[in-house]
Protein backbone atom coordinates (compact mmCIF):
# COMPACT_ATOMS: atom_id res chain seq x y z
CA UNK A 1 0.00 0.00 0.00
CA UNK A 2 1.32 3.45 -0.89
CA UNK A 3 1.41 6.13 2.17
CA UNK A 4 1.40 9.40 1.67
CA UNK A 5 4.81 10.48 2.71
CA UNK A 6 5.10 13.15 5.49
CA UNK A 7 8.54 15.73 5.57
CA UNK A 8 8.44 17.21 8.89
CA UNK A 9 11.04 20.23 9.62
CA UNK A 10 11.83 20.54 13.15
CA UNK A 11 13.13 24.33 13.76
CA UNK A 12 14.03 23.25 17.19
CA UNK A 13 15.02 26.66 19.19
CA UNK A 14 15.36 28.53 15.75
CA UNK A 15 15.69 30.85 13.79
CA UNK A 16 16.29 33.71 16.92
CA UNK A 17 13.61 36.70 15.35
CA UNK A 18 9.69 36.47 14.52
CA UNK A 19 10.81 38.09 11.12
CA UNK A 20 13.46 35.38 10.30
CA UNK A 21 10.40 32.47 11.38
CA UNK A 22 8.03 34.06 8.90
CA UNK A 23 10.70 33.82 6.07
CA UNK A 24 11.72 30.93 6.80
CA UNK A 25 8.17 29.60 6.40
CA UNK A 26 7.46 31.31 3.34
CA UNK A 27 10.35 30.25 1.63
CA UNK A 28 9.15 26.59 2.30
CA UNK A 29 5.89 27.27 1.09
CA UNK A 30 7.25 28.35 -2.14
CA UNK A 31 8.58 24.96 -1.94
CA UNK A 32 6.50 22.78 -0.59
CA UNK A 33 3.63 24.17 -3.44
CA UNK A 34 5.54 22.45 -6.14
CA UNK A 35 4.80 18.83 -4.75
CA UNK A 36 1.44 18.36 -3.92
CA UNK A 37 2.20 14.87 -3.30
CA UNK A 38 3.85 15.37 0.12
CA UNK A 39 2.61 16.23 3.22
CA UNK A 40 5.15 19.09 3.92
CA UNK A 41 4.69 20.25 7.97
CA UNK A 42 7.12 22.72 9.60
CA UNK A 43 7.50 22.92 14.07
CA UNK A 44 8.54 26.41 14.49
CA UNK A 45 8.73 26.92 18.33
CA UNK A 46 5.91 27.85 20.20
CA UNK A 47 6.51 31.27 20.35
CA UNK A 48 6.26 31.88 16.43
CA UNK A 49 3.69 29.59 16.14
CA UNK A 50 0.98 32.20 15.79
CA UNK A 51 2.63 34.52 13.05
CA UNK A 52 3.86 31.21 11.20
CA UNK A 53 0.10 30.19 11.35
CA UNK A 54 -0.74 33.29 9.57
CA UNK A 55 2.07 33.44 7.32
CA UNK A 56 1.28 30.15 6.20
CA UNK A 57 -2.42 30.57 5.23
CA UNK A 58 -3.91 29.74 2.21
CA UNK A 59 -0.84 27.70 1.75
CA UNK A 60 -0.51 23.89 1.70
CA UNK A 61 2.21 23.78 4.60
CA UNK A 62 0.56 22.14 7.49
CA UNK A 63 2.24 23.21 11.20
CA UNK A 64 3.62 20.96 14.22
CA UNK A 65 4.02 22.51 17.81
CA UNK A 66 7.32 20.95 19.52
CA UNK A 67 6.29 19.33 22.31
CA UNK A 68 3.26 19.73 24.16
CA UNK A 69 1.87 18.57 28.34
CA UNK A 70 -0.39 16.04 28.53
CA UNK A 71 -3.16 18.02 30.55
CA UNK A 72 -5.34 20.73 29.13
CA UNK A 73 -4.37 23.38 32.12
CA UNK A 74 -2.98 23.46 35.55
CA UNK A 75 -0.02 24.40 37.10
CA UNK A 76 2.62 23.67 34.90
CA UNK A 77 5.23 26.30 34.16
CA UNK A 78 6.19 26.62 30.80
CA UNK A 79 4.09 24.24 29.59
CA UNK A 80 1.82 24.72 26.74
CA UNK A 81 -1.54 22.72 26.22
CA UNK A 82 -3.15 20.81 24.02
CA UNK A 83 -6.29 23.38 24.07
CA UNK A 84 -3.33 26.36 22.92
CA UNK A 85 -2.52 24.37 19.97
CA UNK A 86 -6.13 24.08 18.77
CA UNK A 87 -6.29 26.07 15.63
CA UNK A 88 -2.51 26.52 15.07
CA UNK A 89 -1.09 23.52 14.82
CA UNK A 90 -2.50 20.15 13.11
CA UNK A 91 0.82 17.89 13.95
CA UNK A 92 2.75 17.43 17.40
CA UNK A 93 6.41 16.26 17.83
CA UNK A 94 6.12 14.50 21.30
CA UNK A 95 9.14 12.25 22.98
CA UNK A 96 12.27 14.02 21.18
CA UNK A 97 14.95 12.67 22.13
CA UNK A 98 16.55 16.07 23.23
CA UNK A 99 13.17 16.48 25.47
CA UNK A 100 14.23 13.41 26.94
CA UNK A 101 17.83 14.29 27.43
CA UNK A 102 17.50 17.65 28.56
CA UNK A 103 13.72 17.75 30.10
CA UNK A 104 13.66 13.91 31.70
CA UNK A 105 10.25 13.05 29.32
CA UNK A 106 10.05 9.36 29.89
CA UNK A 107 8.11 6.67 27.66
CA UNK A 108 5.33 6.80 30.17
CA UNK A 109 4.76 10.70 30.01
CA UNK A 110 5.17 10.10 25.84
CA UNK A 111 2.62 7.71 26.07
CA UNK A 112 0.11 10.42 27.73
CA UNK A 113 1.25 12.86 25.84
CA UNK A 114 0.15 10.74 22.35
CA UNK A 115 -3.04 10.16 23.89
CA UNK A 116 -3.41 13.53 24.88
CA UNK A 117 -2.55 14.79 21.59
CA UNK A 118 -5.03 12.23 19.87
CA UNK A 119 -8.12 13.20 22.07
CA UNK A 120 -7.60 17.10 20.84
CA UNK A 121 -7.62 16.42 17.17
CA UNK A 122 -3.58 16.79 16.87
CA UNK A 123 -1.65 14.11 14.55
CA UNK A 124 0.97 12.99 17.20
CA UNK A 125 4.63 12.64 15.81
CA UNK A 126 5.85 10.22 18.17
CA UNK A 127 9.65 10.01 17.99
CA UNK A 128 11.68 6.58 19.02
CA UNK A 129 14.99 6.03 18.66
CA UNK A 130 17.96 4.09 20.78
CA UNK A 131 21.03 5.99 21.86
CA UNK A 132 25.09 5.02 20.86
CA UNK A 133 25.51 2.69 23.85
CA UNK A 134 22.15 0.64 23.35
CA UNK A 135 23.15 0.37 19.59
CA UNK A 136 26.70 -0.97 20.93
CA UNK A 137 25.42 -3.52 22.91
CA UNK A 138 23.13 -4.71 20.29
CA UNK A 139 19.36 -3.44 22.15
CA UNK A 140 17.85 -1.46 19.42
CA UNK A 141 15.25 -3.61 19.02
CA UNK A 142 14.40 -3.64 22.50
CA UNK A 143 14.55 0.21 23.60
CA UNK A 144 12.15 0.26 20.42
CA UNK A 145 9.83 -1.90 21.26
CA UNK A 146 9.47 -0.93 24.84
CA UNK A 147 9.37 2.66 23.39
CA UNK A 148 6.48 2.10 20.78
CA UNK A 149 4.43 0.16 23.18
CA UNK A 150 4.61 2.70 25.52
CA UNK A 151 3.81 5.67 22.80
CA UNK A 152 0.94 4.15 22.06
CA UNK A 153 -0.52 1.89 24.48
CA UNK A 154 -2.98 4.58 26.11
CA UNK A 155 -4.56 4.66 22.69
CA UNK A 156 -7.89 3.09 21.96
CA UNK A 157 -7.28 2.54 18.59
CA UNK A 158 -4.40 3.49 15.59
CA UNK A 159 -6.77 3.80 13.31
CA UNK A 160 -8.01 7.16 12.57
CA UNK A 161 -5.65 8.46 15.03
CA UNK A 162 -3.76 10.57 12.63
CA UNK A 163 -0.39 9.15 14.58
CA UNK A 164 3.03 9.63 12.53
CA UNK A 165 5.95 7.66 14.05
CA UNK A 166 9.09 9.17 13.54
CA UNK A 167 12.55 6.33 13.79
CA UNK A 168 14.84 8.65 15.33
CA UNK A 169 18.78 6.89 15.93
CA UNK A 170 19.83 9.18 18.91
CA UNK A 171 23.44 8.81 17.54
CA UNK A 172 21.99 9.90 14.17
CA UNK A 173 20.51 13.72 15.48
CA UNK A 174 22.92 16.44 14.30
CA UNK A 175 25.83 14.31 13.99
CA UNK A 176 26.23 14.10 10.31
CA UNK A 177 26.28 10.53 10.59
CA UNK A 178 23.07 9.17 9.49
CA UNK A 179 21.79 5.71 9.43
CA UNK A 180 22.13 3.53 6.55
CA UNK A 181 18.95 3.47 4.72
CA UNK A 182 19.27 -0.28 4.95
CA UNK A 183 19.70 -0.14 9.28
CA UNK A 184 16.70 2.43 8.83
CA UNK A 185 14.94 0.45 6.64
CA UNK A 186 15.20 -2.35 9.49
CA UNK A 187 14.19 -0.67 12.31
CA UNK A 188 11.20 0.91 10.40
CA UNK A 189 9.86 -2.42 9.10
CA UNK A 190 10.46 -3.79 13.04
CA UNK A 191 7.98 -0.76 14.71
CA UNK A 192 5.72 -1.46 11.41
CA UNK A 193 5.42 -4.86 12.49
CA UNK A 194 4.42 -3.90 16.25
CA UNK A 195 2.07 -1.81 14.57
CA UNK A 196 0.39 -4.48 12.70
CA UNK A 197 0.25 -6.46 16.13
CA UNK A 198 -1.39 -4.30 17.57
CA UNK A 199 -3.92 -3.07 15.63
CA UNK A 200 -3.70 -5.02 11.67
CA UNK A 201 -5.87 -2.76 9.60
CA UNK A 202 -4.15 0.34 11.18
CA UNK A 203 -0.14 -0.90 10.70
CA UNK A 204 -0.34 0.18 6.76
CA UNK A 205 -1.98 3.37 6.95
CA UNK A 206 0.77 4.85 9.35
CA UNK A 207 3.31 6.73 8.34
CA UNK A 208 6.71 6.08 9.42
CA UNK A 209 9.37 8.85 9.21
CA UNK A 210 13.21 8.10 9.82
CA UNK A 211 14.96 11.08 11.29
CA UNK A 212 19.03 11.77 12.20
CA UNK A 213 21.08 13.86 9.83
CA UNK A 214 18.64 13.66 6.43
CA UNK A 215 20.21 15.70 3.84
CA UNK A 216 19.24 16.19 0.34
CA UNK A 217 22.44 13.55 -0.68
CA UNK A 218 20.71 10.54 1.53
CA UNK A 219 16.85 11.31 1.34
CA UNK A 220 16.33 9.91 -1.58
CA UNK A 221 18.04 6.42 -0.68
CA UNK A 222 15.94 6.72 2.66
CA UNK A 223 12.52 7.16 0.91
CA UNK A 224 13.20 4.25 -1.40
CA UNK A 225 12.94 1.70 1.70
CA UNK A 226 9.20 -0.19 1.54
CA UNK A 227 8.85 1.60 5.79
CA UNK A 228 10.14 4.57 5.61
CA UNK A 229 7.62 7.10 4.64
CA UNK A 230 8.98 10.90 5.02
CA UNK A 231 11.27 11.96 7.37
CA UNK A 232 11.70 13.91 10.54
CA UNK A 233 14.60 17.07 9.65
CA UNK A 234 15.93 18.75 11.93
CA UNK A 235 19.37 20.93 10.88
CA UNK A 236 18.37 20.89 6.79
CA UNK A 237 14.82 22.12 7.31
CA UNK A 238 16.36 25.50 8.25
CA UNK A 239 18.46 25.80 4.67
CA UNK A 240 15.27 26.86 2.08
CA UNK A 241 17.23 25.07 -0.49
CA UNK A 242 17.86 22.00 1.36
CA UNK A 243 14.33 20.97 2.28
CA UNK A 244 13.20 21.55 -1.26
CA UNK A 245 15.35 19.49 -2.38
CA UNK A 246 14.22 17.02 0.42
CA UNK A 247 10.99 17.15 -0.56
CA UNK A 248 11.62 16.73 -4.04
CA UNK A 249 13.09 13.30 -3.12
CA UNK A 250 10.27 12.45 -1.32
CA UNK A 251 7.90 13.33 -3.91
CA UNK A 252 9.99 11.35 -6.43
CA UNK A 253 10.23 8.15 -3.89
C1 LIG B 1 15.84 16.15 14.72
O1 LIG B 1 16.13 17.03 15.51
O2 LIG B 1 14.74 15.57 14.82
C2 LIG B 1 16.79 15.79 13.67
C3 LIG B 1 16.56 14.72 12.98
O3 LIG B 1 17.88 16.61 13.54
P1 LIG B 1 18.96 16.55 12.34
O4 LIG B 1 18.20 16.41 11.04
O5 LIG B 1 19.70 17.83 12.43
O6 LIG B 1 19.80 15.36 12.59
Amino acid sequence: MSRTPVVAGNWKMNPPTRDEAVALARAVAGAAAAVPSVITVVCPPTVWLERVHAALAGTPVAIGAQTMHFEERGAFTGETSPLMLAGLAEFVILGHSERRQHDAETDEAVGWKVASAVAHGLRPIAAIGERAEERRVGATASVIDHQLRTAIGRLERLSGSGLVIAYEPVWAIGTGDAASAEDAQAVCAQIRAILRETDPEAADEIPIQYGGSVTADNAAELFAQPDIDGALVGGASLKPDVFADILRAAAGA
